[in-house]
């Protein structure tokens, strides 16, 4: 009977629209049709495009995996056209207006519900990005159980919530420079309230002047959402950080561990070398000759924009390292100035014989788990962070917002496989583009070759930090195997749904 269910359970997955987050959610999808289940990822029709090819594969392998395609209003909500992705953002400044324009999936998904019942089974399970509340209302209507989707680690929900709830924390500080200590944590952590992310400081007991309504109310109805759902899954693995889990496990009335997600693409092989195209070939061969873990690749995300300025800082920094680069400048980041500035210094060809810049989009998963990569120069977003660990890699880390501050402190204090570049403040949602205006250089480049050094240093120091991170990697490929706890999670969750489909659904018994 519990098989008969199983082959009839439909996961409907409601991602944010935002390239990391459908990232996670594309991986998860994959990792739970090789159970079996049936899968629907709500995406828009931009995106679909963007990732058609990444569920090509699991297609023609006969798994049940599909996109559902739903319109979003971007002019409505005076975003650009053809806006559907928060890469596509011109200001991160307008990111309240993406979240509103996000809300407004709730009417055409309610419809699709509606209609579904005959070539579909209803959904089995809602599994919606913690940014969607809405997805709550949905999942009541429809008597469907909802659990939340958490695309940061156990260490980052941690801390801020004992920030958040601690009232004397960050009132009783002096200036946004004054370091305080995360209270009743298992490690000394200490942060300054100008690296934390704004969401942790407008949850705080007194606000800062960065306040604004728009976020203030989103991030309300983010934690009554939360409240509501039946669980929590985290995109992370006990391994990586267990006294963190436990600590957060204590927070929330179901956990499931099910990470990296990102292991399914090796799992699959889509996403890797299956769907790459020329430009992606060529970064992978150029790295064949390169002696074992000798390579730095650099990369900031998809949602990191720095100052010209910064960028030819950051070149010069790489040149001075004189090491082998890879190097992804992303499209925003492809200023004419920075491009006039590498013809008038010839900088490409002098770097030419160890350094490659990709502009655009590069297979980053592939690229970390070539041999001859050898350190990981990151912005520290959660998918990048997890999968330099999966790939076993020590890292350069130079957070810039959001929770990025939380992974560093993960990866450099926690962990130990990295070393930071010294950023000390936080560059709040939007300021990244004033920024850009400004022209501002935030990190030196004799600080980058520095962490650089250090990381790359074939010495005792630099070879226990990569038999760290090399341990981190071979525990993040056991954990989603059979047998491994995020396998043995993900196990228990759809057992849990299993249990639901029984009292809620009677009708997918039939
Ligand atoms: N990524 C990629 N190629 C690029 C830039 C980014 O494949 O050129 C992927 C990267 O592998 C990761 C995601 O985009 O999965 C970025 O997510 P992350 O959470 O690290 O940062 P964000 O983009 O949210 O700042």
């Amino acid at each position: 009977m519990a098989s008969q269910i199983h082959q009839q359970l439909h996961f409907l997955l409601v991602p944010l629209m935002s390239q990391s987050h459908l990232i996670q959610f594309i991986d998860m999808a994959k990792l739970l049709v090789h159970r079996g289940l049936i899968v629907t990822i709500v995406v828009t029709p931009l995106n679909a495009v963007r990732f058609e090819k990444t569920i090509t594969h699991s297609k023609t392998s006969n798994l049940q995996i599909q996109f559902l395609s739903l319109r979003f209003p971007c002019e409505e909500f005076g975003l650009p056209q053809g806006c559907e992705n928060m890469d596509t953002l011109p200001s991160l400044d307008l990111a309240p207006k993406f979240f509103e324009a996000s809300n407004m999936l709730e009417e055409p998904l309610d419809k699709w519900l509606q209609q579904t019942h005959n070539s579909l089974p209803l959904p089995s399970c809602i599994v919606a990005d913690f940014c969607l509340p809405w997805t709550a209302n949905i999942a009541q209507k429809f008597n469907i159980p909802r659990v939340i989707f958490h695309a940061i680690s156990c260490f980052t929900l941690v801390c801020s919530q004992k920030i958040t709830s601690s009232n004397i924390v960050l009132d009783s500080l002096m200036s946004d420079s004054e370091p305080f200590l995360v209270p009743n944590i298992p490690d000394r952590i200490e942060f300054t309230k100008a690296q934390l992310p704004e969401t942790t400081r407008l949850s705080s007991k007194k606000q800062t002047s960065t306040t604004t309504d728009d976020l203030e109310g989103l991030i309300d109805q983010f934690k009554e959402a939360e409240l509501s759902a039946q669980g929590i899954l985290v995109n992370t693995f006990e391994e990586l950080e267990p006294r963190y889990v436990k600590e957060y496990q204590k927070m929330v009335k179901k956990l499931w561990c099910i990470g990296p997600c990102s292991m399914s693409k090796q799992a699959t092989s889509s996403g890797n070398k299956a769907s790459m195209e020329g430009k992606d070939c060529y970064f992978l061969k150029w790295l064949e000759p390169w002696k074992p873990r000798s390579v730095v690749y650099v990369c900031f995300g998809s949602l990191c924009k720095m100052s010209a300025s910064q960028l030819k800082e950051l070149a010069l920094g790489l040149e001075a390292s004189n090491r082998p680069f890879i190097w992804v400048i992303r499209k925003g980041d492809d200023s004419e100035e920075l491009e006039k500035w590498f013809t008038e210094a010839n900088y490409e060809e002098r770097v030419k014989e160890r350094g490659r810049i990709i502009r655009g989009w590069a297979p980053q998963v592939s690229i970390l788990s070539h041999p001859a990569t050898g350190g990981f120069l990151t912005h520290c977003g959660w998918n990048s962070t997890l999968e330099g660990i999966s790939a076993g890699l020590p890292m350069i880390t130079w957070p810039m917002f959001a929770e990025q501050f939380y992974n560093d402190k993960l990866i450099v204090q926690v962990l130990k496989t990295g070393v930071g570049v010294g950023v000390k403040e936080c560059v709040p949602l939007g300021v990244t583009d004033h920024d850009q205006k400004d022209n501002k250089v935030m990190v030196k480049r004799e600080e980058i070759k520095k962490a650089i050094d250090e990381v790359m240093d074939e010495g005792e120091e630099g070879e226990e930090r990569r038999k760290r991170a090399w341990k981190l990697g071979e525990m993040a490929k056991r954990t989603v195997e059979e047998g491994g706890s995020s396998y043995l999670k993900m196990t228990l969750f759809i057992q849990h749904v299993i249990g639901q489909v029984g009292s809620n659904h009677s009708n997918l018994c039939k």
